[in-house]
């Protein structure tokens, strides 16, 4: 008898007819035996939704409102999945974050787990019931609502396995493990067979969503056997892990993007001391993420400098650059929000040189203009204008032999 996390995304729980199947395949894990918690998503297109209608309301919805709003759809879910296996004859019981309870922080729309009281899932588990919890939901020391920002759902299954030390956490989406790229832009994408917790951090901090990043994190930390596959085919799926895989040997491992990037810009700025912090200061008080810096060489005694930050922070963002640059006496503040950001990842290239020559030459050959690059131990990004995404995402793949086993590849 083993206890088992499974977790099934929107998509996978995105009609009544969906949920039945997934009613079924969690009753015939339980019916050999194994403790089921299962944890499942808003039904597909749900939470979006939602943050429609909270536009509709206000501009910038309140955070604690938004919260209350967004942890509805999970609720639906538990409810109905629950219902799903009574009717098949199937002990079950759900829960929303804050029955649990999953403590959080406080802080609303990204909020992070602090803890989980597992006493009651315990005692269910027990009593030989399946436990439904909502994902992506939890409740701060305050009783307040919290969700865990998009894609939490997955991270809420994590930290639940780590919480109960289950044998293995099963992320159930709709592909069948994780790939070289998202298998929606690049066809040839090649399923992967195992990926160490390294890559998939970087992966997933660099855009790759088949896992939220906290996800990661967490497993890594407790060292949950996590394991992504499909909610509607068999298969092994693609094992997260610590044991070296086959992609180590390889150069480069996958490529991510993301499309939520924006970048700014403020030009003639006075080149002194603290003027870095001047800019960036009341960016961070606002708890909007920078992600790349780049500052120019000064030719007079001013510089330009340029970051990015995510779409949804753009025109804020903006809004409070240009008052730093009245301030500051800067010539102009310019943005663009139709960006990209492709990152080249893998630990094989540590040891490398020339991957970042020929990532730059392949998006030369095909007339891409690098906006800005950033580098770091395993992983090169550029940003590009986006209407060149699939274009830079597909011929590096090609140029990197990636949908190939034939690794490595010898530059
Ligand atoms: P869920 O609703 O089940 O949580 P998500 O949409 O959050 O599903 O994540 C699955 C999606 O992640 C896939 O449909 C795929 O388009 C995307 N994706 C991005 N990068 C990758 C990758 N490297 N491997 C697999 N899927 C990826
Ligand atoms: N429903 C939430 C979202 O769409 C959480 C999740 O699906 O993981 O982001
Ligand atoms: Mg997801």
């Amino acid at each position: 008898m083993a206890v088992y996390v499974f977790k099934f995304g929107g998509t996978s729980v995105g009609s009544t007819e969906r949920i039945k199947a997934v009613a079924d395949k969690v009753k015939q894990a339980h019916d050999q035996g194994h403790q089921i918690v299962v944890v499942v998503s808003a039904m597909s297109g749900e939470t979006n939704r939602l943050i429609g209608l909270a536009k509709q309301m206000q501009v910038q919805p309140n955070e604690r409102e938004m919260d209350v709003l967004l942890s509805t759809g999970e609720q639906v879910t538990v409810a109905l999945l629950s219902m799903a296996l009574h009717e098949m004859g199937c002990p079950a019981c759900s829960y929303t974050g804050s029955q649990v309870k999953i403590l959080t922080d406080n802080s609303h729309t990204k909020a992070r787990i602090q803890e989980i009281d597992d006493k009651k899932i315990r005692a269910d588990l027990m009593a030989g019931k399946v436990v439904v919890v909502a994902g992506f939901q939890g409740v701060d020391a305050a009783g307040n609502i919290t969700t865990l920002g998009r894609g939490g759902s997955d991270t809420t299954a994590v930290a639940l396995a780590a919480a109960l030390n289950a044998d293995e956490c099963h992320i159930y989406t709709d592909v069948d493990g994780v790939y070289t790229t998202d298998p929606r832009v690049e066809p040839k994408a090649r399923r992967l067979n195992k990926i160490t917790f390294e890559e998939m951090l970087e992966m997933a901090s660099l855009g790759s969503k088949v896992l939220q990043i906290r996800a990661v994190e967490f497993a890594g930390k407790y060292n949950v056997a996590l394991r992504v596959l499909s909610s509607f085919e068999g298969g092994e799926g693609t094992l997260i892990t610590y044991e070296e895989s086959e992609m180590e040997k390889a150069l480069i491992s996958g490529i991510a993007f993301n499309r939520d990037e924006a970048k700014l810009t403020i030009t003639g700025v006075p080149d002194v001391p603290g003027i870095a912090s001047k800019i960036l200061g009341p960016i961070a008080e606002l708890n909007i993420e920078v992600d790349m810096i780049i500052q120019n060489v000064a030719e007079d005694a001013t510089t330009d400098f340029t970051f990015t930050v995510h779409r949804n922070d753009f025109l804020k963002a903006k809004e409070i650059l240009q008052k730093v640059s009245k301030e500051l006496h800067a010539r102009e503040v310019t943005g663009d929000d139709n960006i990209v950001k492709i990152s080249i990842v893998g630990v094989g290239m540590r040891s490398h040189a020339g991957i970042a020559s020929t990532m730059f030459k392949v998006l030369a050959d095909e007339a891409i203009n690098i906006i800005m690059i950033s580098t770091s131990e395993i992983k090169i990004s550029v940003v590009v204008d986006e209407k060149y995404l699939e274009l830079a995402v597909r011929s590096l793949h090609a140029t990197f032999n990636l949908e190939q086993e034939g690794y490595p590849l010898t530059l």
